[in-house]
């Protein structure tokens, strides 16, 4: 467009005068402006092309510029871009009937956001207002979202600068072997010491005061915690003996991440609430919601619902996300995921795991899969501490340099990089990545019993 600068300089000028950028201290940062996106990858004004292993924030399920989802967009904001949330709009009904036709089990509404955070705060206050409870569980190492009930959901360090946030969220752990809370050994023990936990906990909160029982299904950013098999069903019987509502946040896993359409497919598993964004339409416009099922439904049908959103439902995002499934369906992407993951990406970590001492454990499913990097296999001592910032995150920003040196964009967080590339990414691709990772991960050994 005209009216936007669009040389490197002015963009970069500009930006330091004028915007403020999220989880920054403002001075400390120099973000880097990019010039276009293409499939799997994204480039600089300099012309250097970035393999993104990242999917930005693991939303960019269908890769970059997918024509189909471009075209979708254009031709709908020829007809109308914007509409109210109290109209019926085509592109919302269609939305919300695809939704739920890819959803398990009766959860066959959809209250739209803009995003993940909102999506969380809704889902929260919806089982509340259906229970007539006002406490809420929700795990450490989690991310939910950055307004005011989702961070305080969130069990991570960018929770502490907002504490103490909203009353009632009560904290337990989750299920996570490689670094056990409950001194397991096996994904049994794991599974049934986790379980007892939740069981305990709400024995001495007072099960009857507890409204909603939040978790990731994969937990996304604080790890690529693959739940052991068993897990989320006991969830299920845990919510379902005391009148809980399960509310499983599908922000990250959903939508292909996982190699389904739902990570909690892979366990069969129906929630009473899922919240979802990001993969939906791969944030070409900003999108999210929560799938409501029908006992949560039923208590609305005569009652107002005290909650909404400008954008709810926003036509033309809506339009987007309908475009989106049928790409999903029209090019398997789900299949191509799931196949990504047993057949090149799972494989191709476990050989780095074999070739560099300082790879502690790789896991995940579809294209949802960190590599947890140590200073020594026998202790478990991750290369840099939990919330590492300065000097401590020193090897890791090593690290994400070699890659980015490489022409690869990382994720990390803490000690970890995860492999988190669109679904729709080549076997060319992820190999293209794989290599570059084998390199960097070279940065890490160096720091191996050193
Ligand atoms: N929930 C999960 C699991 C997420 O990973 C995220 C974002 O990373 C969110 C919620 C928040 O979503 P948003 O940033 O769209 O508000």
């Amino acid at each position: 467009l005209a009216t936007i600068p669009a040389d490197a300089e002015t963009v970069r000028r500009l930006d330091r005068a004028h915007v403020f950028h999220s989880w920054s201290a403002q001075a400390l940062i120099d973000p880097l402006p990019i010039a276009s996106a293409q499939g799997s990858y994204f480039t600089d004004y300099h012309g250097r092309r970035y393999l993104d292993f990242a999917a930005q924030l693991v939303n960019v399920n269908l890769g970059h510029q997918h024509p189909k989802l471009v075209a979708a967009i254009q031709e709908y904001a020829t007809r109308m871009t914007t509409i109210q949330p109290a109209f019926a709009n085509d592109a919302r009904s269609e939305a919300a009937r695809l939704i739920c036709e890819v959803a398990p089990g009766d959860l066959n509404r959809v209250f739209f956001t803009n995003g993940g955070a909102e999506a969380n705060e809704n889902a929260i206050r919806l089982a509340k207002l259906h229970t007539g409870r006002h406490k809420v569980f929700a795990a450490y190492r989690s991310y939910h979202g950055a307004t005011a009930g989702s961070l305080t959901l969130t069990g991570d360090p960018r929770r502490w600068g907002v504490e103490p946030g909203i009353a009632g969220v009560v904290r337990y752990w989750g299920p996570y072997l490689y670094r056990s809370a409950f001194h397991a050994t096996t994904a049994e023990q794991e599974c049934e010491r986790a379980l007892r936990h939740l069981r305990d906990l709400l024995m001495v909160e007072g099960a009857h005061t507890v409204a909603a029982m939040v978790l990731e299904t994969v937990v996304g950013t604080n790890g690529v915690l693959v739940p052991p098999h068993g897990y989320l069903q006991g969830v299920r019987e845990l919510c379902d003996e005391f009148g809980i509502v399960m509310v499983a946040d599908e922000v990250m896993a959903g939508f292909g991440r996982c190699g389904e359409w739902f990570a909690v497919d892979r366990w069969d598993v129906t929630p009473d609430l899922i919240t979802f964004a990001k993969g939906v339409n791969s944030g070409y416009i900003p999108l999210g919601g929560v799938l409501i099922n029908d006992a949560i439904n039923e208590t609305f049908q005569r009652r107002v619902y005290p909650g909404g959103l400008t954008y709810s439902g926003h036509p033309l995002a809506c339009a987007s996300a309908v475009a989106s499934i049928n790409i999903f369906y029209d090019e398997g992407v789900i299949e191509h995921a799931r196949w990504l993951g047993t057949d090149v990406i799972g494989p191709g970590l476990a050989e780095l795991a074999d070739r560099h001492p300082s790879v502690g454990e790789v896991r995940g499913m579809g294209v949802f899969w960190a590599v947890e990097l140590v200073r020594d296999r026998d202790t478990r001592e991750p290369l840099v501490p939990y919330n590492a910032t300065g000097a401590d995150a020193q090897p890791m920003n090593e690290f994400a340099t070699a890659c980015k040196q490489r022409g690869l964009w990382p994720m990390t967080h803490f000690n970890r990089t995860h492999v988190v590339p669109p679904c729709t990414a080549s076997e060319q691709e992820i190999r293209e990545g794989l290599a570059i990772l084998d390199d960097a991960l070279d940065v890490a050994d160096r720091y191996y019993r050193a």
